[in-house]
């Protein structure tokens, strides 16, 4: 075998990884050599007969485990984007070995001995913000991994550790596998009606790839309501697609549910916490369960009075077709004939003005131009890991380089449902690093030649991941640990939320929601029903939404011992007691393909969504009226917040751009719930 490509650092711009040279065999031995070395460096902190210095300890810390994290953001990426057979075996063999890394790091008494010294005499050692920071922030993660446990607790939390590590990543690719088994297949394109002739071609094309010759396929999406509900015209086929959508791993992935719930409570209480959930908010902004509660209790009443009375609207149109009570697979279709004939927004006759490379370059860099001053140069010289993947260089507004942003838009059978940020290189003033980001989405690919028009939900996601994306680029720390998106969880969803605003901002669209053909502007008028339509649709997303906050928020406030014996039982009996058991509307995952909460970094952490958006309601509103033109809000944003990562409490950085702390008035205002 030729020189493992992962052993040296990258020679290419900002340490770019040579895709071109990377193999999957490469992935087990970096894998395996960056967890030696980096313990090899941990055991030479823990045998310096010097005391423990900020230097000696933490910072040596900082900069151990340079390997290890070279081949895990580009192995998490593969596994994600651009999967294959061969790379989801090494994820299943890696998963817990390296949980197991990790605990080997924080039950190391001897480190832990070090940090905890460091952390009692922090008062006196006369450090840096940032530094004092860093030092919180790691000796609280130590104890949050049991570091003060005795040796008998110990071991029990490895074996659980490296047991949900497992159990993840199977139940991952148990998703992967019966999403691909259950896609619909249709034998004649009548069944397709409604559907527009790009949509249909996809499906035939689609048949044709996944061995149903002469067939139309519809893959599911991630999220239980398929976006094909909004449009096909039989309802029996609604109905067949929908109930492939719910149905997904139920066999396998129930039980897993119910065990992985069952570990991560029993964790819980070996770290000295009643529940998952409460384990997991303690670390949170929003600290306790009972502060989540609140927000989900005083919510849950006004958006379901919301989808009632969308439904009773829904129901005058369905009438007309004979449909005596709106089901959850007629929803999405009479919403979209509401949408049509009361708000005159017809979906499909927006997307010639959705053209996603004038999305990209006219909406989401322009309004990244607008607030902050950044320019974009596409950077083709540079291989991503895929055909598709677009690279471009970032330049702040000094024309100083940033980092590099690699965009990966397109739907493809190797790829996993929805769309994240994440990074290959973490910026880092101590390493010398500046941040490659990446955004990942699923947008469908019309017929060679053909434009990429894309919906209104896609250009919102579009901005919301670039807001991610931003938020790793403007990243200004010293510390690796304390970069970018490294902010808890119910706080990371609020730039990019943020980063939404620029969507409809007056001067933002009218740079880019132009017809593709012809060059003219989305018409004003058109852009006022859209926003009225929206606000239609807020009691079926609030709904949708909440619904699967509640099935997480239920599973996690499970204490030790209580034992679940079916997860559908479990997951209806959990909606009707947070009054969210509206039939026709759906959680937006149900229990078993939920990966967010059992395969991803979202359990007890789905409410974060709606908890941030109450820090970006409040934040688009400073934004409007602050006073201040939009580059220097962007400037003040982009200084006191994107930049700081978690080099400083979350909130203080939230206030120190609006002056004050967060209020709930303008989320109320924006959802319809007050
Ligand atoms: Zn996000």
């Amino acid at each position: 075998m030729t020189e493992n490509p992962f052993f040296t650092a990258s020679t290419l711009a900002y340490e770019l990884p040579p895709f071109a040279e990377i193999r999957p065999e490469h992935y087990l031995p970096a894998f395996e050599r960056g967890m030696a070395e980096q313990l090899a460096e941990i055991a030479a902190i823990t045998a310096d007969p010097q005391p423990p210095t900020v230097e000696n300890t933490l910072v040596a810390l900082e900069r151990s485990g340079t390997l290890l994290r070279r081949v895990r953001g580009v192995f998490d990426n593969h596994s994600s984007a651009d999967t294959t057979p061969e790379v989801d075996r090494i994820d299943a063999e890696i998963s817990p070995r390296l949980a197991a890394h990790r605990d080997a790091i924080h039950l190391d008494a001897a480190l832990f001995a070090r940090i905890e010294e460091l952390h009692a005499r922090r008062a006196e050692l006369d450090l840096d913000p940032e530094s004092l920071r860093l030092l919180e922030r790691r000796y609280t993660a130590f104890v949050r991994a049991g570091a003060r446990l005795g040796a008998e607790e110990q071991a029990r939390l490895r074996g659980i550790n490296a047991e949900l590590a497992a159990a993840a990543s199977e139940f991952r690719q148990n998703v992967s596998a019966d999403s691909k088994a259950r896609a619909l297949v249709l034998d004649s394109a009548e069944q397709l009606a409604g559907l527009s002739p790009d949509a249909i071609a996809a499906a035939a094309e689609n048949g044709r790839a996944l061995g149903h010759d002469g067939a139309y396929v519809l893959s599911l999406k991630n999220f239980s309501n398929q976006t094909e509900l909004a449009e096909l015209t039989d309802r029996s086929v609604r109905e067949r697609l929908l109930a492939a959508s719910l149905g997904r791993a139920a066999g396998t992935n129930g039980p897993l549910a119910i065990r992985m719930s069952a570990l991560r409570a029993e964790r819980a209480r070996l770290l000295g916490y009643d529940t998952h959930a409460a384990y997991v908010v303690a670390d949170e902004t929003a600290g306790t369960v009972e502060a989540v509660d609140a927000l989900l209790a005083r919510l849950v009443p006004p958006a379901v009075a919301n989808a009632r009375r969308e439904a009773a609207e829904l129901a005058k149109v369905a009438a007309a077709d004979g449909v005596e009570e709106i089901a959850a697979h007629d929803w999405a279709y009479y919403s979209e004939q509401v949408r049509q004939t009361s708000y005159q927004v017809d979906a499909a006759a927006l997307r010639p003005y959705f053209e996603l490379e004038r999305v990209l370059r006219d909406g989401v860099f322009f309004a990244a131009g607008l607030a902050y001053g950044v320019t974009f140069t596409e950077r083709p010289d540079l291989p991503g890991y895929h055909p598709d993947v677009r690279v471009f260089e970032v330049f702040d507004a000094d024309g100083a380089p940033l980092g590099l942003f690699l965009g990966d838009f397109h739907a493809r059978a190797s790829k996993r449902g929805g769309a994240w940020m994440d990074e290959l290189v973490t910026q880092s003033d101590l390493l010398g690093q500046r941040p490659v980001v990446y955004n990942n989405l699923n947008i469908a690919k019309p017929a060679p030649g053909e434009p990429v028009l894309l919906s209104w939900d896609e250009v919102r996601t579009l901005f919301h991941e670039f807001g991610h994306a931003l938020h790793g680029l403007f990243s200004d720390v010293r510390f690796p640990y304390s970069a970018g998106t490294a902010v808890p969880r119910d706080f990371v969803e609020f730039p990019s939320q943020v980063n939404e605003m620029w969507m409809v901002w007056p001067e933002v669209m009218a740079n880019y929601a132009r017809h593709h053909a012809t060059g003219e502007p989305l018409p004003a008028e058109l852009v006022e029903r859209i926003e009225a339509a929206e606000s239609f649709g807020q009691g079926f997303r609030t709904v949708e939404y909440l619904a699967a906050a509640l099935l997480d928020w239920a599973w996690h406030t499970l204490p030790e011992g209580q034992e679940v014996a079916d997860a559908e039982e479990f997951e209806a009996a959990a909606l009707a007691k947070a009054g969210l058991a509206v039939a026709a509307v759906p959680p937006r995952y149900r229990t078993t393909y939920f990966g967010h909460i059992f395969a991803g970094g979202y359990s007890a952490g789905y409410y974060a969504y709606i908890w941030s958006e109450v820090l970006d309601a409040d934040t688009v509103e400073w934004f409007k009226g602050n006073g201040r033109g939009v580059r220097e809000s962007g400037e003040v944003f982009r200084r006191e917040l994107l930049a700081r990562g978690d080099s400083r409490d979350a909130l203080d950085s939230f206030r120190a751009v609006v002056g004050r702390d967060p209020e709930t008035g303008p989320l109320l205002a924006r959802r319809g719930l007050l």
